[in-house]
């Protein structure tokens, strides 16, 4: 399945297959899956849906990519509304946001990223929720984790993403598990060199225990994002060992992916988020989750001809 993993991503920068998934109605109904829609009305929906279920959720705003300080402004402005429209729905107790400090421009201007970003948490903070910054490339964490203490000198809820793939990890969470901090565990979706990251899923699974473990003897918050059954029956356990009552750690997952295991945990009692992308630029996130896993591959590519 390694070239057909290559092919969409190879197809992820493509204009004209943007436009056949946009007009193609089988594809739309696997766009649909994985995306909430593209207006702030399309995320309210999805959050009171996924509310009817007993599920929490954090929302992503897909925007531009940023550099400019103009496009940065507008990504800040698109979560104020969405948070405003999150508080005039009554939503802002089953729904915080996630937000990736790229798309305020921090690759170019950390100041600027640092400055949208806290106007991000005030709107957030005002309106009774809160934010998560997703990590991204292991070339950034230093720099993402800077900004998230001068959030959180303000704003202490505000939330970070380890990624347990990352060699240096389990040293962040022990950094990260103190009394009130809220911390996402995940595997990590970027390729690292080996110097930086775990090579083997073994490894990174592995990782991914010794870090729960850390966070779960802390007095934080651990967010555990992963779909993975294994992982999942394990962190169950570890949870119950350390004493962790339910409400006191979260489960995450995807927009689309295993909803039955996410109604399932819910109804067993567990506090479970699912993570909502929405918004214009919904290709380039739904063609990264394709390519994640070849199944879903075959299954957008049988909806693609079945026009
Ligand atoms: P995988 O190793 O991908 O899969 C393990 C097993 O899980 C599979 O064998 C299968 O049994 C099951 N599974 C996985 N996917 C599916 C599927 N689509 N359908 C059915 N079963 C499936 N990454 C970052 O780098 N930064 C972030 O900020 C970040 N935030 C995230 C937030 C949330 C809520 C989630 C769920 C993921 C986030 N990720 C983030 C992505 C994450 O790092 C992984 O790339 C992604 O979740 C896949 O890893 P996995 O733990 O599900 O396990």
């Amino acid at each position: 399945m390694e070239p057909l993993r290559s092919l969409i991503l190879a197809a992820s920068g493509s204009e004209r297959i943007r436009r056949l998934v946009s007009t193609t109605p089988g594809a739309r109904n696997v766009v649909a899956r994985f995306v909430a829609g593209q207006g702030v009305e399309d995320a309210r929906s999805a959050v009171s849906e996924l509310a009817a279920t007993g599920r929490y959720v954090t929302l992503d705003h897909l925007g531009e990519n940023a550099g400019e300080s103009g496009s940065v402004d507008a990504a800040t402005r698109a979560y104020v509304e969405l948070l405003d429209a999150l508080r005039a729905g009554g939503l802002t107790g089953r729904a915080e946001v996630s937000i990736k400090l790229s798309a305020l421009g921090a690759r170019a201007d950390e100041a600027l990223a640092l400055d949208a970003a806290a106007r991000i948490c005030a709107a957030a903070h005002e309106c009774g929720t809160t934010v998560t910054i997703d990590m991204e490339e292991h070339d950034s964490v230093d720099r993402t984790l800077r900004v998230l203490r001068e959030l959180r000198a303000t704003w202490p809820s505000v939330g970070a993403v380890l990624q347990s793939a990352l060699r240096r990890t389990e040293a962040d969470a022990e950094a990260l598990a103190g009394e009130g901090s809220r911390v996402r565990l995940c595997k990590g979706a970027y390729a690292a060199p080996p110097d930086v990251a775990f090579a083997k899923a073994s490894e990174v699974d592995l990782s991914y225990i010794r870090c729960a473990n850390v966070l779960l003897a802390g007095g934080g918050y651990p967010m555990f994002a992963t779909h993975d059954p294994r992982l999942i029956a394990v962190l169950g356990e570890r949870a119950r060992w350390y004493g962790r009552r339910s409400g006191t750690h979260e489960y995450q997952m995807l927009y689309g992916v295993r909803p039955d295991e996410q109604v399932r945990l819910a109804a067993e009692g567990e506090t479970v988020r699912v993570y909502v992308p929405f918004g214009e630029q919904w290709y380039g996130y739904l063609m990264r989750r394709l390519a994640e896993r070849p199944a879903n591959t075959a299954f957008f590519l049988r909806a693609l001809v079945s026009r």
